[in-house]
């Protein structure tokens, strides 16, 4: 029995991921913020797959909701996976003009949350198991002019999966990343740029912007015994960004 948590599982690339999952058998945790109808709608859509799924809302950037999270899935059994996929950017806006508290809200929810989730993860993974963080290819590309903390942010996660997977390796845990380019979900009009996904599609090689269900393919794939002899590592599904 497969056991998983995806954080911000009820909207986007989260929701993508959570009905490949369910595809595969996978019983699931769904975590999110505050969209009580995104959590419903696809709590809906994975039970008529036939497993289990329970919806937490908590706060991923307090210890509070990172300690609710891993109850409420203690309560359906033992946990055997993790996706560390909630994120957020906020603005779009040069560094010199983005307000502290932004700044370091960006990399609470991008940055400090994520560990603290794979530290919780490490914690209940008694069994071995997969950690799967979600970065950005915003990482190696630096996102000037757009968000260069929310990039710093995913690149210090992109280290914390190569430093966290060999810190773990000899317990059975695999810990690997997947750092996904210009994907069209709600995050870019929320962020306050709804044309941004038109607008930049033609400059990837692949000359379009990706799909959600392609970002949860490549999570499925890591997260089966397929890849077996994967970990610490960082795997870009970007079109060739
Ligand atoms: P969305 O904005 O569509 O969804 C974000 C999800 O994260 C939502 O479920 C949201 O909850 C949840 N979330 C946000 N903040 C918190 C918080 N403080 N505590 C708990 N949950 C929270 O984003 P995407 O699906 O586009 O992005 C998913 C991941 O992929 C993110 O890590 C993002 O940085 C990364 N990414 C996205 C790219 C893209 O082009 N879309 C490109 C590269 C990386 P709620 O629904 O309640 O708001």
């Amino acid at each position: 029995m497969s056991l998983t948590i995806v954080t911000g599982g009820t909207r986007g690339i989260g929701a993508a991921i959570a009905a490949r999952l369910a595809a595969e058998g996978h019983d699931l945790v769904l975590g999110y913020r505050s969209d009580e109808e995104s959590a419903r709608a696809t709590a809906e859509s994975i039970h008529a797959r036939g497993v289990r799924c329970v919806t937490v809302r908590a706060d991923l950037t307090t210890d509070a909701g990172i300690e609710e999270l891993f109850a409420r899935a203690a309560e359906v059994g033992p946990v055997t996976g993790v996706v560390n996929n909630a994120g957020a950017t906020y603005r779009f806006a040069p560094l010199h003009e983005t307000p502290t508290e932004e700044i370091r809200r960006t990399i609470d929810i991008n940055l400090t949350g994520p560990i603290l989730v794979a530290r919780a993860a490490v914690a209940v993974l008694d069994r071995g198991g997969v950690i799967v963080n979600i970065t950005s290819g915003a990482a190696t590309i630096g996102s000037p002019g757009e968000y260069v903390h929310y990039a710093a942010a995913k690149a210090g996660l992109d280290a914390a999966t190569r430093g966290l997977g060999l810190e773990v390796a000899d317990r059975g845990i695999r810990v690997v990343a997947i750092a996904p380019g210009l994907i069209a979900t709600d995050l870019h009009a929320t962020t306050g740029d709804p044309e941004r996904v038109a607008r930049m599609a033609p400059q990837i090689p692949l000359g379009r912007a990706g799909q959600p269900e392609e970002i949860a393919n490549a999570v499925a794939w890591l997260m089966s015994d397929q890849a077996a002899y994967v970990t610490a590592t960082t795997l870009r599904v970007a079109g060739g960004r």
